[in-house]
C-alpha cells in the first residue's frame, strides 16, 4: 500500500510553485526552502494532525481557503496523504470531509475539506462521501467566540444526511485545521449515532493557540 501511494504521489505531485509564496520550486516540492523551514511536524498525536498550524503551512491554508486558490488542494492534499499509511491497516470504508454550511459553500464555491479528502479516499481505496454529513447550523464564526462558547457552539451542528450510507461503515473524517477538536467530535458523534462502525479523524494541521 505504501508503495502504491508513493507511486501515485509521484504522478500527481509536481507543483512548480511554492504553495505559500509562489516562488518557483523543484518538481515534487510543495514549499520553497525558506518556507519549508517553517513547517513543523508534530511529535505527538501524529495520526490526528501531522503538522502544526503556522508558518508556510498556515499561509498556504489561508490562500487555499480564503483567496480562491483551490489549485492548492493538490500540494496540501499530498501533505495529508503522508499520514495515509497510518489509516490503511484500519480498513477505512468511507472518507467523509467536515461539511461547510450551505451559505458558506455558496460563498467560497468549494469545500476545502472535501478537496483534501478526495485523494486520501483514493489512496485508501475508500469511498469519498462529501455529502454524508450536513451542517445544520452555520458555526463558521467560531473565531469570534471564546473557547467555551466555541465548544458548545458546534455540539449539535451536524447530522448524517442518510444513515443508510454510514451504517456499519468504518469512517475517516477529514478537516483542514483542527483547533479544539470540537468540530471533529461533533461530526464523529453524528456519524456514530447514525450507526457508523468506527470513526477516526485527521486534520492537516493542528492549531495549538486556540
Ligand atoms: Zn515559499
Amino acid at each position: 500500500m505504501w508503495i502504491a501511494i508513493s507511486e501515485w504521489l509521484g504522478d500527481i505531485v509536481s507543483p512548480e510553485r511554492c504553495a505559500a509564496c509562489d516562488e518557483h520550486v523543484k518538481p515534487r516540492r510543495i514549499f520553497c526552502p525558506p518556507c519549508a523551514m517553517t513547517l513543523e511536524a508534530r511529535t505527538t498525536d501524529a495520526a490526528v494532525a501531522p503538522y502544526r498550524y503556522g508558518g508556510a503551512l498556515a499561509r498556504a491554508i489561508v490562500r487555499f481557503k480564503y483567496e480562491g486558490r483551490s489549485d492548492l488542494a493538490r500540494p496540501l492534499g499530498s501533505l495529508l496523504l503522508r499520514a495515509a499509511p497510518m489509516f490503511e491497516p484500519l480498513g477505512v470504508d468511507l472518507v467523509v470531509p467536515v461539511p461547510l454550511h450551505f451559505a458558506r459553500l455558496a460563498d467560497r464555491g468549494f469545500n476545502q475539506a472535501a478537496l483534501l479528502a478526495a485523494p486520501l479516499a483514493r489512496a485508501l481505496g475508500a469511498t469519498h462521501e462529501p455529502r454524508a454529513l450536513v451542517r445544520v447550523r452555520d458555526t463558521s464564526r467560531q473565531a469570534d467566540l471564546d473557547r467555551t462558547s466555541r465548544l458548545t457552539n458546534v455540539s449539535f451542528a451536524f447530522a448524517a444526511r442518510d444513515p443508510a450510507v454510514v451504517e456499519g461503515k468504518r469512517v475517516l473524517l477529514v478537516d483542514d485545521v483542527r483547533t479544539t477538536g470540537s468540530t471533529l467530535r461533533a461530526c464523529a458523534a453524528a456519524l456514530t449515532s447514525a450507526g457508523a462502525g468506527f470513526v477516526h479523524a485527521i486534520a492537516l494541521a493542528f492549531a495549538e493557540d486556540f
